[in-house]
């Protein structure tokens, strides 16, 4: 697979979208996994449904749009048929966080060897802005005219409790340290997640806040489990705290497909393995 990496699809994304700064980051991590030896054939773009799936027309790799809220678990299946492609799935905060939490919870317990790069635009942006479970309690939209009266899943919290070897927040205006998050991400071996603050410039522009609130902290030890909780919490969320980003937890975990047997097994003879499959069916 050779050729310009953006497509010459139609880009629909609004003026001032956050979306743009992480496909181009997307983009330079995918042409230095390239320059350095992973050809694209080996790397695998999975989407779900929203603003943010739109990544698999707009980049020229091999993709996969897949079900609202089902991302991860088509990624997983991939990942467990050809371990070795890197599989990389782009999903948005109303995909993963609502319809897809239990997928998005369970990969990373049993560490499943992709990453997953949330587009966290706190709002359902491609519906018309209804709100999700990120969105700020006094979010209004025309599908809530009052406070939702719920408070804000804290996602990155959330993974570290589900035992997630690799967590990071990143911030899509802050593009230099996107783009090393996401290096780190998918040259990570096992489940890494990485929550993207981005601007939803029509429905939830939180430009200002983020602007004033994120910072890297210096000297957090990212294999510190307890200091990772401690870092989690100083941002929840709504309006308190500052907003670290970075890695912010990361260990080394046996792979899924490595430590489930029945699989191993299965890995052995796989052409064997999908004719009893369908044979069972018959
Ligand atoms: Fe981006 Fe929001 Fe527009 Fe969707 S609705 S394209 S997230 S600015």
């Amino acid at each position: 697979m050779t050729g310009q990496l953006i497509t010459d699809a139609q880009n629909t994304w609004c003026p001032g979208c956050g979306n743009f700064a992480i496909e181009h980051a997307l983009k330079d991590v995918i042409l230095r996994l390239e320059a350095e030896g992973t050809p694209r054939e080996q790397m695998v773009l999975v989407s779900g449904i929203g603003c943010h799936a739109k990544m698999a027309d707009y980049l020229n790799i091999n993709s996969f749009y897949s079900l609202h809220g089902r991302s991860v678990s088509f990624a997983t299946g991939i990942c467990m048929a050809n371990p070795e492609l890197k599989v990389i799935c782009c999903v948005g905060d109303g995909d993963a966080y609502a319809e897809g939490i239990a997928h998005l919870l369970f990969a990373a317990k049993r560490n499943v060897n992709l990453t997953v790069l949330v587009h966290n635009n706190r709002v359902y942006g491609l519906t018309k802005g209804q709100f999700t479970p990120t969105s700020p309690g006094e979010y209004h939209s025309k599908s809530n005219p009052y406070d939702t009266g719920d408070i804000a899943f804290n996602p990155p919290e959330l993974l570290l409790s589900a035992g997630c070897s690799f967590v990071a927040r990143g911030y899509s205006r802050r593009g230099k340290e996107l783009k090393e998050l996401m290096y780190a991400g998918i040259s990570h071996s096992g489940f890494s997640f990485i929550d993207i603050l981005q601007i939803c410039a029509s429905y939830l522009d939180k430009t200002e806040e983020y602007d004033g609130k994120v910072y890297v902290p210096l000297d957090h030890n990212p294999e510190d489990f307890d200091a990772a909780c401690r870092l989690v919490r100083e941002y929840r969320y709504d309006d308190s705290g500052k907003i670290a980003l970075g890695v912010i937890f990361r260990k080394e975990r046996e792979l899924f497909h490595v430590s489930a047997p029945l699989l191993q097994q299965e890995y052995a003879d796989k052409k064997s393995f999908i004719m009893r499959f369908i044979d069972g069916r018959r």
